[in-house]
């Protein structure tokens, strides 16, 4: 969580769960954001010189250095924004062990292609695109910055990296281990909350690579569209899961509280509305309940603890106001909703929902989980799409035709079938509708950091 000093200039980085000070760092002046872009576009020209290969090598050492510092990266990220210690730990030793294996995909994603036909041989390149802006926000504050800065420098491009104002100190040592390894100005960190990271986008950048809310994304775009500058924008979700009356009620209200409760609700693919055949919805809800209640919520460096606060006072201030505005509307709480103190929101479950609620329209980004009945398997569907947004989605059912036929009327970019949404290794994080423009990861997403050309020539 952070609090900006404008006077000083500092940002102050706030554990959520205790209220202290983490620590702080002063702001990148927007003034200064011109010059820093300029410096990175000088660096560009020798890192772009080097081949995908090459600067895969010049990263791969990184890989060690984030291994050993995982606990401590963990620790960080969990008091910037209080996610449980041992996920945080999880996540930053997911980025290390995962960093070599990224870095082949990658080069192996944008190595060149040869097309050719009777007359012509051309050979596809990805170039460097040049600048990269890569934008992030806080809910994975080490993860969220590796899938954007790794494509974008094997790419050849140089970055500057402008992590969330609540997760700065983690996001900045993350830098400083990478730049143990790369040349000056290849890898910049920027510090400060929206108006860094507009200054940025409004620089003299090539490519924006952002992470973060839906409004946030349109402004981006909108700030990108005069000089066409490319933009990647993986944005907020409102995931539905749907549970067919044949599923397996047990590992269907394992997964419904295991994701929407995960991060306290703080995850883009969140399970934020159920579905559930009516015939079938007392003992699902049963089920959830019993599930809720094994949950463990405190202080996220508490041994047991599995669910932590919200990011800020913000953040839960606008999950209460949903929470009891559905509840005045006739929603029934079936767990959950009393008051907690600090930044803390009780796991809850409501039921009796409808979509004229905003709690089923926007995105929650809480430990909520909404559960309206539906009666047919169209109606299922109609439900789900009933939403501008359209980043992933589940579907719970045993006669497995029945379901994936659900599963492919879901108009979401990743569908999970008895299971979350998430693809298999190699696989593209990728939305729809509002929930995304370009996308990330696995050799596709890959590909969208670097410029296609064409070299051609007579056979
Ligand atoms: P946010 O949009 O408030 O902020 C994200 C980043 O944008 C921050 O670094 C912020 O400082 C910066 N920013 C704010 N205004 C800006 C502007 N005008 N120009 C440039 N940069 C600006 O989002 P958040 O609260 O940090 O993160 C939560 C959101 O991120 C949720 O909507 C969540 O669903 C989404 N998210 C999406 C994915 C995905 O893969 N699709 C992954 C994680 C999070």
């Amino acid at each position: 969580m952070r609090d900006l000093e404008p006077a000083s200039g500092l940002l102050h980085s706030i554990d959520p769960a205790t209220g202290e000070t983490v620590g702080s760092l002063p702001r990148t002046p927007t003034d200064a954001i011109p010059r820093l872009v300029f410096q990175a576009r000088e660096a560009q020209r020798g890192w772009g010189a080097l081949s995908h290969g090459q600067r895969a090598e010049v990263l791969r050492p990184a890989a060690a250095r984030l291994k050993a510092e995982a606990r401590r990266l963990g620790e960080l990220a969990s008091r910037e924004m209080g996610k449980p210690l041992p996920e945080a730990v999880g996540e930053a030793n997911y980025c290390a062990d995962g960093f070599a294996a990224e870095l082949d995909e990658i080069v192996a994603a944008l190595a060149d292609i040869v097309r050719e036909d009777a007359r012509t041989q051309s050979t596809l390149r990805h170039a460097p695109l040049g600048v990269c802006a890569a934008i992030t926000p806080w809910n994975f504050p080490l993860l969220m910055p590796q899938q954007s800065v790794l494509p974008a420098l094997v790419a050849g491009n140089t970055v500057l990296l402008k992590p969330s104002e609540e997760t700065t100190l983690v996001a900045v040592e993350y830098t400083r281990i990478l730049n143990e390894f790369l040349p000056a100005g290849v890898l910049t960190p920027v510090v400060g909350d929206g108006a860094q990271g507009r200054a940025l986008v409004l620089a003299d950048v090539d490519l924006i690579v952002f992470t973060g809310s839906r409004e946030t994304g349109k402004r981006i775009m909108a700030d990108a569209a005069p000089s066409l500058k490319r933009v990647i924008l993986e944005l907020g979700g409102k995931d539905p899961l749907v549970v067919l009356d044949d599923a397996d009620l047990e590992a269907a209200a394992a997964f419904a509280v295991r994701n929407s409760f995960r991060n306290a609700g703080q995850v883009c693919v969140s399970t934020e509305r159920i579905y559930v055949a009516r015939s079938v919805r007392e003992e699902f809800l049963r089920k959830m309940a019993d599930n809720t209640a094994a949950l463990r919520q405190g202080h996220p460096r508490e041994q047991g603890t599995t669910v932590g606060p919200m990011v800020n006072a913000r953040q839960k201030a606008k999950v209460v106001a949903q929470i009891d505005a559905a509840v005045s509307a006739g929603a029934t709480l079936i767990a959950g909703g009393e008051p907690r103190d600090g930044n803390f929101v009780a796991p809850t479950i409501l039921s009796d929902v409808d979509h004229a609620m905003e709690i089923m329209r926007e995105e929650t980004f809480g430990p909520v989980a909404c559960v309206q009945a539906f009666d047919s398997d169209d109606a299922a569907v109609r439900l789900a799409n009933d939403t501008p947004f359209g980043l992933g989605a589940a579907v719970f059912g045993r006669d497995l035709a029945r379901a994936a036929s659900v599963a492919e009327r879901i108009h979401a970019g990743m569908v999970g079938i008895n299971q979350g949404c998430g693809g298999a290794d190699g696989c593209p994080w990728v939305g729809v509708k509002e929930s995304g423009y370009g996308f990330h990861s696995g050799p596709e997403g890959h590909r969208q950091f670097a410029q296609v050309r064409v070299i051609s020539r007579a056979r």
